[in-house]
């Protein structure tokens, strides 16, 4: 059988490092073939950015710098993309669940007549081809789904592989953009609803904390922001919390927020909806504090405190602090 390629895209943020999912990509791209990563940057950082990609077992790069990465929407990465495309003829492309990535997908599946699966959970190999997991109704069932023809372009869920490529020196190969069209959406103004943060991006971070309608006011929510600062985690919310003026709705967790697969997601005063469970229920380990026993987050923790999280949290922030 041909080697099968196996084409990833890795987000690279303004520094030129790799973003966390590209380790998740590359590693689920090896599970299935060869990995080939695709790198668009503004000039000056795409070589660091390959050779990091290597390391985490991309064989070959495709790699394009421009001007206008970052001031406008996909169109430089869809164009490499597809010269990427041509090139290797891959079996499969691998793109992070995020927006960009979504945004991506849906481009190249219109350009190449392919399909879709969309917020992926793991991938495997079977004789006929390749295989798409899903978590669905509120990760109570797993599904699989598969192409009966052409490359499947998947969308994979952060923090939901933990397979990881071995170490290589890439083939790194430049690709020239040239002009842009000029229909390409640029961006004019930009503003950032959610203020700057320090902690780690709730989608990717490995350990999430959220706060529920249970932290009782915007001031109770602040211990949820506690903990997570002791415990260097993202920070979650339920949908009461943010309908309540708690937190923002960028943190929403649940079927119409944000879905996190994180090694651990601790849940403070929240219920345990089945709309919130649809967004965490596939981290590896769920720890909940909840002053009613009967609360159905219980049902699906791996560790629970019957508690309040008034006397519980601070007592656990005073440990980490001691450690
Ligand atoms: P509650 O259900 O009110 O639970 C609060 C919990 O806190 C209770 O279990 C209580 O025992 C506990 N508590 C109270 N005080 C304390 C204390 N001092 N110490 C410890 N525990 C305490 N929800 C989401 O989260 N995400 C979504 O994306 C989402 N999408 C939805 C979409 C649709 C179409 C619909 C209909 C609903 C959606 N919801 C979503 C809402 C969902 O149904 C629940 O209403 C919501 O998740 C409840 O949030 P909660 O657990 O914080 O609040």
């Amino acid at each position: 059988m041909a080697e099968q390629k196996i084409l990833t895209y890795l987000p690279v943020l303004p520094s030129g490092e790799l973003m966390g999912s590209a380790a998740e990509l590359l590693g689920a791209a090896a599970q299935l073939g060869t990995p080939v990563g695709v790198i668009v940057t503004t000039p000056g950082v795409s070589q660091a950015a390959a050779e990091s990609a290597g390391e985490l077992g991309a064989a070959t790069v495709y790699v394009a710098e421009h001007e206008a990465v970052g001031t406008t929407l996909t169109e430089p990465t869809v164009n490499v993309f597809t010269t990427a495309w041509e090139s290797v003829s891959p079996e499969a492309v691998l793109v992070p669940n995020d927006i960009d990535g979504r945004d991506l997908a849906a481009r190249l599946s219109v350009r190449t007549h392919s399909a879709i699966a969309a917020d992926v959970v793991g991938v495997h190999r079977d004789e006929e081809g390749i295989v798409a997991h899903h978590s669905v109704y509120g990760s109570t069932f797993t599904t699989e789904s598969a192409t009966t023809h052409g490359t499947l372009i998947v969308t994979l869920r952060e923090g939901a592989v933990d397979h990881r490529g071995q170490a290589v020196t890439p083939e790194i190969h430049r690709v020239e953009l040239g002009e842009l069209s000029p229909h390409a959406a640029s961006i004019t103004e930009f503003s950032a609803s959610a203020e700057a943060s320090t902690r780690p991006d709730l989608r990717g971070a490995p350990t999430v904390v959220s706060g529920g309608r249970g932290l009782g006011s915007a001031e109770g929510f602040a211990l949820a922001e506690q903990l997570a600062d002791a415990l260097g985690a993202g920070l979650g919310a339920s949908r009461a919390a943010v309908d309540a003026g708690y937190a923002p709705h960028s943190l929403q967790v649940g079927q119409t927020g944000v879905t996190v697969a994180p090694d651990l997601y601790i849940a403070l005063g929240i219920s345990g909806a089945v709309q919130h469970l649809a967004g965490m229920q596939t981290a590896k380990t769920v720890v909940a504090i909840n002053k009613d026993p009967e609360a159905p987050i219980f049902d699906i923790a791996d560790m629970g405190i019957v508690g309040d999280v008034f006397e519980v949290v601070p007592q656990l922030i005073e440990t980490l602090k001691g450690q």
